[in-house]
């Protein structure tokens, strides 16, 4: 009888009042947090948040919370915000095998900088990114999630190296087939180099057909609706979107593939044609088709002021390897080329192309937040830049939450993942960002970074400054090496 009772009781108790329970055990708890909820362009003050392995399993009022969840590692969320992972959609390795390691150095700058998930828009060291890849998601290898597209799509003999080339619809086939079987890529990527424009469409087709996810560039000689239509997931550039608002565009492709025009005539029709109501029609016709744009804007600012900016006391420079700087050259000493004409051409075209970003989201179109950081793209720095880059969108009239999805909701959502990223709550991935100031009154606050939490692992500030002051020390022994060459 007594021990009826006392079950009872038990019973009764647990049911009446649940804080009497034995407390659930997390590994890290985050308290008096101020949660953003990013969809919702919101705050919610006084949050805690519990943690378990790589997983997110409980949210809610402090007090609630701490009554319930013990936690080994306690996180002071006081006064500051909490944000899911930022994503930079479009980075690059490359430069060729003997810049392995210098590319492996930049990794930690992306989590420095609160990046947890990368998308590699492929290089030239494609092997050696798949196994990069797999090596993190093991933990055998410090750094964000990688996601890439493995060796890129392209026509014969191009510009670019370490592609996969394609002369003909068995070799797109082929292509396919190895990057989904073997290589098991993330998404496909697919640029326009030689690559006849007929192949371009076709291995778009092929790849939806194989479920595979497309990103790219897209030929002159095609229309953008072309691409579109045989179902390009993401553009690429914004340049790219800028070229579908030209009324006469159909006939400038036309006119480019018959060889009556070249480039750069084209690309001035193409200016010289935009017209809004046209663009918008296009920019509609891309949310229905559910195409996203991935505007990658801190490169091309970069690119179109080379004349301008001095970049050579850049903080950024202390992480670039001695190799690696010197694939900027390309890009240099093309711009220095430039006369003033085109000089003066290009910036007029900067700001034409930076101003379709707000009709894009007006049109309903995903943006995606990607940097082109990486080799080649001088002065653009991995892990920096994407701060950079979501500014710029601000500064082209998007919301400072647009902007903030851009970078946390958008890359989740073009892979269909917004169940596990992109948001604060029980069952998604602990990968968060702990800031200082409240990035949805001001942007610049995502540089305000407290902690980084990826995969569940606390980095502190400290712990992020070893990262820094980590990459910075390789790259100083490198450059001490090279000088004494
Ligand atoms: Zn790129």
């Amino acid at each position: 009888m007594k021990r009826l009772f006392a079950l009872f009781a038990a019973v009764v108790l647990t049911a009446i009042s649940p804080a009497l329970a034995a407390p659930k055990a997390g590994d890290v708890i985050i308290r008096h947090v101020t949660v953003i909820d990013v969809e919702g362009a919101k705050t919610l003050a006084g949050q805690a948040v519990v943690l378990r392995g790589g997983d997110i399993v409980a949210v809610g009022d402090d007090a609630g919370i701490a009554k319930q969840w013990r936690a080994k590692r306690m996180v002071d969320g006081k006064g500051r915000y909490l944000i899911p992972g930022l994503w930079d959609m479009h980075v690059h390795f490359g430069g060729g095998v003997d810049l392995i390691e210098e590319n492996k150095a930049l990794l930690p700058l992306y989590i420095a900088n609160g990046i947890t998930t990368i998308r590699d828009c492929s290089g030239d060291l494609a092997d050696q990114v798949l196994a990069w890849r797999g090596a993190i998601a093991n933990g055998d290898l410090f750094g964000p999630r990688l996601l890439t597209s493995g060796a890129k799509i392209e026509g014969i003999a191009p510009v670019w190296k370490g592609t996969i080339e394609v002369g003909g619809d068995a070799d797109v086939d082929a292509a396919l087939a190895r990057l989904t079987t073997r290589d098991k890529v993330d998404f496909v990527k697919i640029t326009d180099n030689t690559l006849k424009p007929e192949l371009f469409l076709y291995a778009l087709r092929r790849a939806k057909a194989l479920g595979i996810r497309t990103s790219g560039h897209i030929p002159m000689a095609l229309t953008v609706d072309q691409a579109v239509d045989a179902g390009i997931s993401s553009i690429e550039h914004l340049d790219y979107a800028y070229n579908a608002g030209a009324k006469d565009e159909a006939a400038i492709a036309a006119d480019f593939a018959a060889g009556r025009i070249d480039r750069a005539e084209a690309n001035r029709r193409l200016g010289a044609g935009f017209d809004r109501d046209t663009a918008m029609a296009a920019y509609r016709r891309f949310a229905a088709k559910g195409v996203s744009v991935t505007p990658t804007l801190n490169g091309s600012r970069i690119l179109d002021y080379l004349d301008r900016d001095d970049h050579s006391k850049d903080a950024g420079l202390a992480y670039i390897g001695p190799k690696l700087r010197k694939t900027y050259d390309w890009r240099i000493e093309r711009a220095a080329k430039a006369d003033a004409a085109a000089i003066a051409a290009r910036h007029a075209q900067s700001d034409a192309v930076g101003a379709i970003l707000p009709m894009l989201v007006e049109a309903g179109v995903p943006i995606i937040a990607g940097t082109d950081a990486g080799f080649l793209n001088s002065f653009n720095y991995p892990g920096f830049g994407l701060h950079d880059e979501i500014e710029l969108y601000v500064q082209k009239g998007l919301t400072a939450a647009q902007a903030l999805a851009s970078a946390t909701r958008a890359g989740p959502a073009w892979f269909g993942w917004l169940d596990r990223y992109g948001a604060i709550k029980p069952g998604m991935a602990a990968d968060l960002v702990l800031l200082d100031r409240n990035p949805l009154d001001d942007i610049a606050a995502t540089r305000a970074i407290d902690t980084v939490i990826v995969r569940g692992e606390v980095q502190d500030r400290g712990a992020l400054d070893e990262m820094l002051a980590d990459t910075r020390a390789k790259v100083a022994a490198w450059n001490a090496e090279a000088a004494s060459r």
